[in-house]
This record gives C-alpha cells, structure tokens and sequence, in this order.
C-alpha cells in the first residue's frame, strides 16, 4: 500500500503545483484556487483522511469537485497524475527559484531555457559565473542583485518564533516612539495578530515628520542591514535575518494603514470587497468614492469599520475565517482576555527541572494577581528532568500544603504532576496514585514518532483514565523545527469530549499546542480548554499572553477556558 500523505504533505504538493502554473503563465485565478487551497488545508483543524472517509472532502473551503478528487487521488495512492505531468514541462526544483527576490516565473523559465538553470544553487553558480547578464532583459546589476538575494535567502529561511519576533519589534518600536513628532505607534502585521511563528515585522508610525524616525530606525543597533530607506516605508535586516519594515503615516491616516498592515491578506480583500459594495475603494491611505469625490480618511481602526457597517475586529481573528460575518451580524464572540485569568494550572519547580521552589512559584503567581495554581512537576520515568518517585510525590505534597496554608486564602496551591505517557502506552503512576492528587495532568515527551495508530491509542488510554483531568500540549509540536504528533485527532476530541477531560492551549511559545485551529474546533464540540504557562521560572509566566493570544485565534469565550473558573468551580469540575 502506497504511504499515507498528511494534511501538510498534500498542502505541500498543491503549493508546489501552484509555483509550476505560475512558471507556465497560467491565468492567475486558477493559481491562486490552488495556493488558496494549500493555505486552507495547511490549517485545517480536521484530518483530511477523516473527511475523504465521510465523504465531506467538497465542504472544505474554497475544494470544488476537480480539487476533492485531487485530494482522494492523493489519500488514496500517495501521487497525482496531474503533477506529474505538469512536472514533464516544469521541473519541480525549478519552483525554489521563484523564493529568489527579483526572480519572477518569466525570468525563471528564462534561465531554465537558455541555461537548463532548475535549482538555487545551478543560478548562484551561473549568476557567480556570469552567465545571466547576457540574456535578454539581464544586465550585469540585475546579475548582481540575484547573487545578493540568494545570500538574503539563505540568511533567512526559517520562520521565527512569536517571542522572538514580538522581542524584537518592541526593541525596535520603543526608542522610536520617544521621538519629537511622533503621535502614536504600533506592532502590526502578523505579531499583532498573534501567529505563532512569523515571516517579518511591520511597524506603524504616525507623524508629520517621517525623515528623522526613518533615520534613528535604519540605524538602530540591531540592524545588521539597510534594506531600503525612503519616506513613507524603510526596510532592515536583523542580525536572525528577520526583516522589518517601518511605515510613517500622517495621523489622519493612521487608521486606515495600520488595519491594512495588520492583515491579514485575506481579511483585507474581504474588507475591499465590502468597501466596494458601498461604492468605495480602500487601500492602505484611504477609502475613495468610486464615482469620485473626496476620500475618507480614517484616523483609528474602529474608524475603518465603521465606515464598513462593522464593529471593530479584534487583530487575532482578522484571518478569513468567518470574522466578517460574525461582525456583521452583531455576534463576534466577546474573546477571552488576560485579565480574564485566574489560575495557571501547569508550572515546575526545583523538585524536577523548574529553577524555582514552590514557595517562589506561589509568590510570584500571587504579584501576577493569580488566585489559584497548580504545581505540576515531571513524573517518575522522565528521569532527564529529574521526575518524581512515589515517595518524592508524597514529600512534595507537605511542602505544597504548607504553601497553601501560607497564601489562602489570597492564593491556593494545589498538587498536581505533569505525568508521562510512557511509550508503551501505559501511564506513570498507578490509580492508587493518582487518585490522591489535586490535578493530573498527562503529556507525550516521547515516542512522538510512533506511527498513527499506537500514539493516537496512548493519548485515548490517558484521556480515558479517570484520574487525568488535563493533557498537556497534546500533539507534541515544537516550534518552528518539530512537527506535530501523528495523531488522529478526530478520535482524540471524541473522546475528550466523552470522558470530560480538558485539552492544554501550552502558551510556551516554543509549543503553542494546541494551536489555534485545533483549539477552536475542540472548544466547537464542547471540550473544555485550559492556558497554561507550563513555567520552569518565573520568566515563564509571561508565556501567557501568547497562549492567550493563541485562545483569541481560536475565538474562546472567557467561560469555555477553564483557568477563567472561580476556585470553586475549578475544584467542583475536578471533583465530577
Ligand atoms: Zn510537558
Ligand atoms: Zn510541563
């Protein structure tokens, strides 16, 4: 039987068949049909082989009949005849040139068939050799410019993660907005919009005096390169590769721009197309009359909207999924905010691999204005992190109770242990264990490479156990380099539904698992979700705001986030 592609490898292959219609100069709408498709399924919250099997492939976004077959054609064998021959006229290596910054298909196909140029490294080679300034339309500096796109390319290939990249803007932003004639100043783009890995960094400004702020931008200590300086928009390198781009906007216009460099894309043609049903078109300056006339500008975002019949739309769902709709008919759902947030139910101490004691944890989570925590440390068989014997869990349980006593009733502070899923599929500590701590949570730390069908069995033997209140960053994602568990998830929220136990969205930006896709459709079916530090410091706790970020993707309501719960209703649900 051929190997079963997943949801990304088949994302994978209509991308790539994308790159090989646009090299072909196919019209752009049936390129885009593909990308669009690719983006949709990359996210899809379900398992592509578990829609194929109900029959449901056509009710996936923007999958008419032709691309459902693709898609069977691909579940069911593995390869598509469709790509394989576009693969005859474009040879796939031939793609990975268009991620080239100057190269477009036309030039592509260009160096493909004078030169036989189908990979990076054959146009490095031939541009280093001197070989691209002679072709038609080349010249010996669009020769040196591919030379200096690759390095660009090859500094920065991968995707940073949100911290890093929100790290970096605010470094960036701050010093700026101290500036003389500067009104106000924003993180936009994708950071704004919380995802969790991210490709660059926009920055907003308002003022009347671009030139000096471009000027103290351009040369902060952290660029390593001036991309572009120019009035209205300057571009840099950082030292990582990330690139950042600072636009400066008149304070009238403020609005209007930093919705448009907020994204996201796809929101934003949403947004022009209800522009153009009230007779407007709208850009990143203005909204302008269709038959003429002033424009109008809009100073702040909810100024945009409005101008659309809409309320404001917070920046985490601004991604296509519905938002509009919600908005237009009055029921976005009222996300869940950090303040919302009474308890963090996920941290470490120095009795496995946390840097601080449990009194330090309590102390610290009293100052963040938390009213009950969980001490959640590694169990036995995670000997790397210095897990808990029985006997250690027992001791352990004086000194929490110690604390609790010492912090009630400002603050309660329970026992609770992050327990390993052994690889075998059994769990950690027998029920007679179990049965006499506050909290179990259960994770995966290993055998995350275990083929479907075994790992899926050992997360429904956790979640059906009725000691395991909550499961830890469930599908194991690192980010940006460790993929996701190879799980099925449909069986994974069945049963987490049936069994009541609640799902972690782990806010340590490394996890943020689950994600926002996946969170959404569980909170759908009812399943409770927790945001959880999972802190080894008192660093840690500041993870919140992307697991809460994270949350807002998934559209959580403060009540369906079990941390939001009184310590009353937190302990009856532990109870049940
Ligand atoms: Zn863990
Ligand atoms: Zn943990």
């Amino acid at each position: 039987m051929a190997q079963t592609l997943n949801n990304r490898q088949i994302a994978d292959v209509f991308d790539t068949i994308a790159d090989m219609l646009q090299l072909k100069g196919e019209i752009i709408h049936r390129i885009l049909a593909y990308r669009r498709v690719a983006e949709t399924i990359r996210e899809l919250p379900r398992d592509l082989r578990a829609l194929a099997a109900e029959d449901k492939l056509n009710e996936i976004d923007g999958v008419g009949k032709v691309l459902a077959e693709k898609i069977s054609e691909l579940l069911e064998t593995g390869e598509l005849r469709f790509y394989h021959e576009l693969a005859q006229e474009i040879p796939p290596g031939l793609v990975e040139v268009l991620r080239v910054n100057g190269v477009g298909p036309k030039k592509a196909m260009l160096f493909y068939k004078e030169l036989g140029i189908a990979s990076i490294p054959a146009l490095e080679a031939a541009a280093q050799a001197g070989k691209l300034r002679n072709l038609s339309g080349m010249g010996s500096k669009s020769e040196a410019k591919i030379l200096e796109s690759i390095t660009a390319l090859a500094r920065r290939t991968n995707r940073v993660r949100l911290d890093t990249a929100w790290a970096a803007a605010e470094k960036l932003l701050r010093p700026l907005l101290q500036l003389p004639g500067v009104i106000q100043g924003d993180i936009a783009g994708s950071v704004r919009r919380g995802k969790s890995t991210i490709g660059d960094i926009d920055l907003l400004i308002a003022s009347y005096q671009p030139l000096p702020i471009m000027e103290a931008f351009v040369h902060h200590p952290d660029v390593t390169r001036i991309l572009g300086q120019g009035e209205t928009k300057s571009s840099v390198e950082l030292e990582n590769g990330l690139q950042c781009d600072l636009r400066v906007v008149p304070p009238e216009r403020y609005g209007t721009a930093l919705s448009y460099f907020t994204g996201s894309k796809d929101h934003n043609t949403r947004l022009r197309e209800r522009a153009r049903d009230r007779g407007l078109s709208l850009n990143e300056w203005a909204f302008t009359p269709l038959e003429g006339g002033a424009e109008v500008l809009c100073a702040s975002e909810p100024e945009v909207y409005a101008q659309l019949g809409l309320p404001w739309i917070p920046p985490e769902l601004r991604e296509d999924r519905g938002e509009i709709d919600l908005a237009a008919q009055g029921i976005l759902p009222r996300l869940i905010e950090i303040k919302d947030i009474r308890a963090d139910l996920h941290m470490h101490t120095t009795w496995s691999d946390g840097k601080l004691s449990v009194r330090d944890m309590a102390w610290i989570a009293r100052e963040r204005g938390l009213s009950y925590i969980v001490i959640s440390d590694h169990s036995q068989s995670l000997g790397v992190a210095n897990g808990l014997s029985v006997e250690r869990l027992r001791a352990q349980r004086e000194e929490i109770r110690a604390v609790d006593a010492e912090f009630a009733p400002s603050l309660r502070v329970f026992q609770g242990v992050e327990m390993e899923i052994r690889a075998d599929g059994s769990l950690d500590y027998g029920d007679d264990v179990l049965e006499w701590l506050d909290v179990v949570i259960a994770s995966l730390h290993s055998g995350l490479r275990q083929p479907r069908e075994q790992v899926t069995a050992r997360l429904l033997n956790a979640i059906r156990n009725p000691h395991v209140d909550i499961i830890g960053h469930p599908r194991g994602q690192m980010i940006p380099d460790r993929e996701p568990a190879d799980l099925d998830m449909d069986a994974v929220f069945g049963a987490a539904r049936e069994h009541d136990t609640a799902l972690e969205i782990n806010a340590s930006p490394y996890r943020l698992d689950l994600d926002d896709a996946h969170a959404r459709r569980a909170a759908e079916m009812g399943i409770k979700i927790a945001v959880n530090t999972d802190s080894h410091n008192g660093d840690g706790f500041t993870a919140l705001r992307y697991g809460i970020m994270t949350a807002r993707r998934a559209g959580l309501r403060p009540e369906e986030v079990i941390n939001t719960w009184s310590v009353e209703s937190f302990l009856a649900w532990l109870r049940q």
